[in-house]
C-alpha cells in the first residue's frame, strides 16, 4: 500500500466511508480505466458506465434476482433527490459508491448499500437556463474514471470531481459563453479523453462532440455536426462534404444536429459512436430551401476516439423535417446475420424504424418499422433511404405524421439480451401535425421550428380532447434485430414509460409514467413483479451487486418534458412529489410512504373582457411561446404552476410584470419582451382565462351539489 492510498484511507474512515467492496485499501473510490470497462463482465457486480458496458446493451450478467424469484423484490432503500422535477438518471455504481444526479445537474455520491449521502455537488446552474432546456431541466448522469467523477452542467459546463469529496478538480465551459446550448446527457469515458455532446437545436446552435483530458480538462478534439458558414473554411473534409448537402444561409441558425444523447464504443475498431438532432429549423423549406440531405443532422456517426476523425455516418432521416433526432440508444452486439457474424449497431430510431448497421462501415443490414410509421413506406436496401410516401413534408399543406416529435422511441435507454436475444425497447405512438409557418424568421431568443404552431392547438371541445389523449400511446416491445420482428409487447396506459434493463436471470425491468416499476419474463413479457414508486418512473434501471445481494435501481419523478407539455393526457392531479432513487432487493422491507399529492386549489377565475379575434391571437402566441413549458390547454402535469389556477394570470398587471417585466426570472420564467409587447401579453392572458374558465366550469360541475348526488351507501 503506497502511502498516499493509506493516507486516503484513514480519512475516508474518518467520513464513516469505510466500505469499498474491493478488499480495503486496494483501491479509492470511482478507480475506474481502460482494462476494468473494458472487461467490465469479469466485474459483474459494478455498473461502471451510463449503460454499463461501452457496447450500452444494460444487460448484466447478474442471475441472483431471476423470473422465479422476482415476486420477492422490495425495497432496499430510497433517497430523496431535493427536486421535483424530471428524473432521467441512470445511477453509476462502483466499489459501494453509487453516482446519481438530479435536475440542475446535481450530483450525489451514495452508499450503495444503505443510501447514506457521502457527499454533494451543486454546479449553482443559473435558473434561467431552464428556458433554453427544451425537454427539462433533468441530468442523465456521471461519468468516472481514475478517482474522478464527471458530470456536464445544464449551462455547459464540464466538471471533474474528485470522487472521494465531491470537490471539483477542473471545470471547463464546453459551450460558448451566454449561449442558448444546453447539456442533459451522461459524459463518456474512453480512453482516458471525456466525451461530450450538447443540446439546443431548437433555438439555433450548431452541435458538436467534445473530448477533453480526463485529468488536465484539456481540449482534445471538437467534432462539428453540420457545417459552418463556408466562407469562413471547413474544420475538415467531413465538414466539407456535410455543405454540398445544404442550401442557402443554413449557418446563420446554427444549423443544429445536436448530438444530445447516446454514444458508445467498440474497442476493437477505436469508433466512437454517437447519434445527432433534428435542424435547427425543424422545417427543412425554411432551414436548406427544402433541399439536401443536410449532413450530419437525424444520423449516427462514427469517429475515430483519439483523433475524433469522421469514420462514417448513417442517416436515418435525409432532411429532417419532424425533429426526428437520431439520438437514441446506441446498442452494440455481435449477431449471426445471414448466416455469418456481423459487428453491429442498433438503434430504434425516434423515425419508427429499428436499424441495425455493420458498426465498422456504417452498411444499412436491416430497417424495419417498430410503431405506426405514416411518413415511410419503408427504407431501401440498396441506398439506406426512407421510402417517402405521402406528403409527409407538408408541401402542400398541413399533414397529421407518425411517429411526431415525440418519437416512435425517445432518451429512455433501450436494453438488449444477448441471452435471449432481444432488444427491449419503450416504444410509443403519439401522432403530431406539421405545416409551415410562412412568416418564420429565426429569432435566437426563441423555440424555432418554422412549423405552424398553432396546428398542434389542444381542441376546446372535450371530446376531441379525449379523442387526441386516446391516440396517445405506449408499449414495451421486445424486438427480434434478425427479423425487426415484435416478440411481445406490453400496452402501457400512455406513452412516455421507463428505459429498460435486461438481465441474465431472465428479466426485463422497466418503469411507468403511470408510477409503477415492473419486471418482466425477459422471453415471453409476462409481468412477474410490480411495485407502486408514486412518480414517473422514466429513467434507465440498473443492477449491481454487493456482499453477495443483488440490488435493482431505478430513478422516479416527475418531469421531463411530457409532463410539462402533455398535463392534458394524464390521470395525475396535484403537485409534483420530490424525484427519487429507489433501490430493490430479494426481501427488502422498506415501505415507501405514499406522498400526499396537494391538488391546487382552482379559484373562480375573472371574467374574460377581450374579444375573439383578440384571444385567438393569444392561443397563437401561447402556442409559439409558452407551450413547450405550460403545456396543451395551459393544463400543468404537476410539475410548473398550472396557469389556469394562478393568481398572476388572474390579475393583468402581475401577469405583465412576469411575461414582459421578467420579475420570475430566478424561478426560469425569463422575460419575453423581446418577442411580445404588451397587448400581445393582455392577448395571452385572455385566452389563459378562457382556458381557466373551462377549466373550472369542468371542476365545478363535478363538484357542485347536484354532481355529488347520487345513490345513497347502503
Ligand atoms: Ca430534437
Amino acid at each position: 500500500m503506497t502511502g498516499r492510498t493509506a493516507g486516503a484511507v484513514s480519512a475516508l474512515a474518518l467520513l464513516g466511508l469505510a466500505s469499498w467492496d474491493a478488499p480495503a485499501g486496494s483501491r479509492g473510490p470511482a478507480e475506474v480505466d481502460a482494462a476494468r470497462l473494458t472487461a467490465a463482465d469479469r466485474e459483474p457486480g459494478q455498473w461502471m458506465s451510463y449503460g454499463r458496458t461501452y457496447s450500452e446493451q444494460r444487460y448484466s450478467p447478474l442471475t441472483q434476482v431471476n423470473a422465479g424469484n422476482a415476486s420477492k423484490l422490495g425495497l432496499a432503500w430510497s433517497f430523496e433527490l431535493a427536486t421535483n422535477r424530471g428524473v432521467e438518471v441512470t445511477p453509476v455504481v462502483v466499489d459501494g459508491v453509487m453516482y446519481v444526479t438530479s435536475s440542475w445537474s446535481l450530483v450525489y455520491a451514495l452508499d450503495a448499500r444503505t443510501g447514506k449521502r457521502l457527499w454533494t455537488y451543486d454546479p449553482e446552474v443559473p435558473r434561467e437556463t431552464g428556458f433554453y432546456a427544451c425537454c427539462d431541466v433533468v441530468n442523465r448522469g456521471v461519468a468516472v474514471w481514475q478517482g474522478k467523477v464527471y458530470v456536464a452542467t445544464l449551462d455547459g459546463r464540464l466538471v471533474a470531481l474528485d470522487a472521494r469529496t465531491g470537490k471539483p478538480v477542473w471545470t471547463v465551459r464546453t459551450t460558448p459563453e451566454k449561449s442558448p446550448y444546453t447539456i442533459t446527457m451522461a459524459p463518456r469515458i474512453v480512453r482516458g479523453k471525456v466525451m461530450i455532446g450538447n443540446s439546443g437545436s431548437e433555438y439555433g446552435v450548431r452541435g458538436y462532440v467534445s473530448a477533453y483530458d480526463a485529468q488536465t480538462g484539456k481540449l482534445a478534439w471538437r467534432f462539428y455536426t453540420v457545417p459552418g458558414d463556408p466562407s469562413k473554411g471547413f474544420e475538415n473534409k467531413a465538414m466539407e462534404m456535410a455543405a454540398k448537402t445544404w442550401k442557402g444561409e443554413w449557418w446563420k441558425a446554427g444549423g443544429g444536429g445536436s448530438p444530445w444523447d447516446a454514444m458508445s464504443y467498440d474497442p476493437e475498431t477505436n469508433l466512437l459512436y454517437f447519434g445527432t438532432g433534428n435542424g435547427a429549423p425543424w422545417n427543412e423549406k425554411v432551414r436548406s430551401a427544402g433541399e439536401g440531405d443536410n449532413l450530419f443532422l437525424s444520423s449516427i456517426v462514427a469517429v475515430n476516439a483519439d483523433t475524433g476523425e469522421y469514420a462514417w455516418h448513417y442517416q436515418t432521416t435525409p432532411g429532417d423535417s419532424w425533429d426526428f433526432d437520431s439520438t437514441q440508444s446506441l446498442v452494440l452486439a455481435d449477431l449471426p446475420i445471414g448466416g455469418r457474424p456481423r459487428k453491429v449497431l442498433m438503434q430504434a430510431a425516434k423515425n419508427g424504424f429499428f436499424y441495425v448497421l455493420d458498426r465498422t462501415n456504417g452498411q444499412l443490414i436491416s430497417a424495419e418499422p417498430f410503431v405506426k410509421v405514416t411518413w415511410a413506406k419503408g427504407v431501401d436496401k440498396a441506398t439506406g433511404r426512407p421510402i417517402e410516401i405521402g406528403d409527409p413534408r407538408y408541401k402542400t399543406g398541413p399533414a397529421i405524421v407518425e411517429p411526431s416529435s415525440f418519437g416512435g422511441h425517445n432518451w429512455h435507454p433501450m436494453s438488449f439480451s444477448p441471452k435471449t436475444g432481444l432488444a427491449y425497447v419503450p416504444a410509443q405512438e403519439v401522432p403530431g401535425v406539421y405545416g409551415t409557418d410562412d412568416r418564420y424568421a429565426y429569432d435566437p431568443s426563441q423555440w424555432n421550428t418554422g412549423t405552424d404552431t398553432k396546428l398542434n392547438a389542444l381542441p376546446s371541445d372535450p371530446k376531441q380532447r379525449a379523442a387526441m389523449r386516446n391516440a396517445f400511446r405506449g408499449y414495451l416491445e421486445a424486438i427480434d434485430p434478425l427479423t425487426g420482428k415484435i416478440a411481445w409487447k406490453v400496452e402501457h396506459k400512455g406513452p412516455w414509460n421507463g428505459g429498460t434493463l435486461a438481465t441474465a436471470g431472465d428479466l426485463v425491468f422497466q418503469g411507468t409514467a403511470d408510477g409503477r416499476f415492473n419486471a418482466y419474463e425477459a422471453k415471453t413479457g409476462k409481468l412477474v413483479w410490480s411495485t407502486p414508486t408514486y412518480a414517473a418512473t422514466l429513467a434507465g434501471p440498473m443492477t449491481y451487486s454487493l456482499d453477495g445481494e443483488q440490488y435493482v435501481a431505478v430513478g422516479a419523478g416527475f418531469g421531463s418534458v411530457y409532463f410539462l407539455v402533455a398535463g392534458f393526457a394524464l390521470d395525475k392531479p396535484g403537485n409534483a412529489d420530490n424525484g427519487k432513487i429507489l433501490v430493490y432487493k430479494l426481501g427488502g422491507r422498506q415501505v415507501l410512504p405514499k406522498p400526499q399529492l396537494v391538488k391546487a386549489e382552482f379559484p373562480k377565475p375573472p371574467p374574460v373582457h377581450a374579444s375573439a379575434a383578440t384571444i385567438a391571437a393569444g392561443q397563437a402566441s401561447y402556442q409559439k411561446y409558452c407551450l413547450v413549458c405550460h403545456g396543451y390547454g395551459a393544463i400543468s402535469g404537476g410539475v410548473l404552476p398550472d396557469l389556469r389556477k394562478s393568481p398572476v394570470v388572474a390579475q393583468a398587471d402581475a401577469f405583465k410584470d412576469v411575461v414582459i417585466g421578467g420579475v420570475r426570472k430566478e424561478a426560469g420564467m425569463v422575460s419575453f419582451a423581446s418577442v411580445l409587447k404588451p397587448a400581445d401579453a393582455d392577448a395571452v392572458r385572455a385566452y389563459l382565462l378562457t382556458e381557466a374558465q373551462a377549466g373550472w366550469k369542468a371542476e365545478h360541475a363535478k363538484t357542485s351539489p347536484a354532481a355529488r348526488k347520487g345513490p345513497k351507501p347502503g
